[in-house]
């Protein structure tokens, strides 16, 4: 049986487990703390590497930034890494090879493998959580484009001059975002402080004003769904990342599809949480690297 050992590289915590063909975990999940520097960031991989190299069949790495089509490196740096992190040579890690894959990608990976879009060949993913991210899969491929860094979710949706941390104003990101839903409760709450805990606990206690943000941060969701619709014409739309457990599923489901020009699609939250990436990136490594089938 060959087996993986698989990180998870976030801007604050690196987690990594051992994981085999079927998705099953050999380790249980251990974190530490993302280092400040990219050489430490490479030392700790070492480091992690080094002690599983003995029993392990490859090392599959899931990362913020875009990640190139030889599934080698990263092609820019992500904002919330150290500077030189998207120059590390992955392959160098280790004398086992290596396979990396961004983070939104690989937890859409998983989802289509093994969680709630399971057979489903044309699914879309899309993380809701201090950003956005999308794992876009077609006809059972993985969306990747020419450079690699396809499904960004970098297009405008709405006209209030809301900046958007890729520089540019009103992108669905700025607002269905966890940072999205905050700009909401700063103007239900009007009060520069709040933030989406404000709007999170008030909804459990029926406050009025963030019951008012919350539907609009999911009003933006729908338009964003119409638009993936549109675009994909998926089987399901997974949505997956902090954000996704509050939200209507059957509510949005019904309107999207109402308003779509394709075929309904299914609406669901993800089945897999902090491990979907580190899953996700495994599973991918195992379909596409042929010496481990
Ligand atoms: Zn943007």
């Amino acid at each position: 049986m060959k087996k993986i050992l698989s990180f998870d590289i976030g801007g604050t915590k690196i987690a990594y487990a051992v994981i085999n063909d079927k998705g099953e975990f050999f380790t249980k999940v251990s974190k530490q703390s993302t280092p400040k520097t990219a050489e430490g960031i490479a030392a700790l991989l070492r480091e992690t590497i080094s002690k599983y190299e003995q029993e392990i069949d490859g090392v599959a790495i899931s990362t913020a930034g875009a990640v190139n089509n030889a599934n080698t490196g990263i092609i820019n740096n992500p904002g919330n890494l150290p500077e030189g992190y998207g120059q590390t040579d992955f392959q160098g890690l280790s004398s086992k090879p290596v396979f990396v894959e961004n983070d939104a990608n690989s937890a859409g990976w998983a989802e289509y493998v093994l969680g709630a879009a399971k057979g489903m060949r044309n699914t879309v993913v899309l993380t809701l959580g201090t950003g956005v991210g999308a794992g876009i899969i077609i006809d059972g491929c993985l969306l990747k484009g020419k450079s690699g860094g396809a499904g960004e979710m970098h297009f405008k949706i709405d006209c209030q001059h809301r900046m958007c941390t890729c520089g540019l104003e009103d992108c669905l990101e700025a607002y269905v975002s966890g940072n999205g839903l905050a700009a909401e409760a700063r103007i239900s709450f009007a009060d520069k402080n709040a933030t989406s805990y404000d709007v999170i606990e008030g909804l459990k206690n029926n406050n009025p004003a963030a019951r008012e943000a919350f539907d609009r941060w999911q009003g933006h969701l729908l338009d964003g769904l119409i638009a993936v619709g549109n675009l994909f014409d998926p089987e399901i739309v997974v949505l997956s990342g902090s954000l996704a457990q509050f939200v209507e599923y059957e509510k949005l489901e019904k309107i999207a599809n109402e308003r779509i020009l394709t075929e309904p699609f299914k609406l669901r939250e993800a089945v897999f949480k902090n491990d979907a990436g580190m899953l996700g990136a495994a599973m991918l490594m195992f379909h596409k690297n042929n010496t481990l089938k």
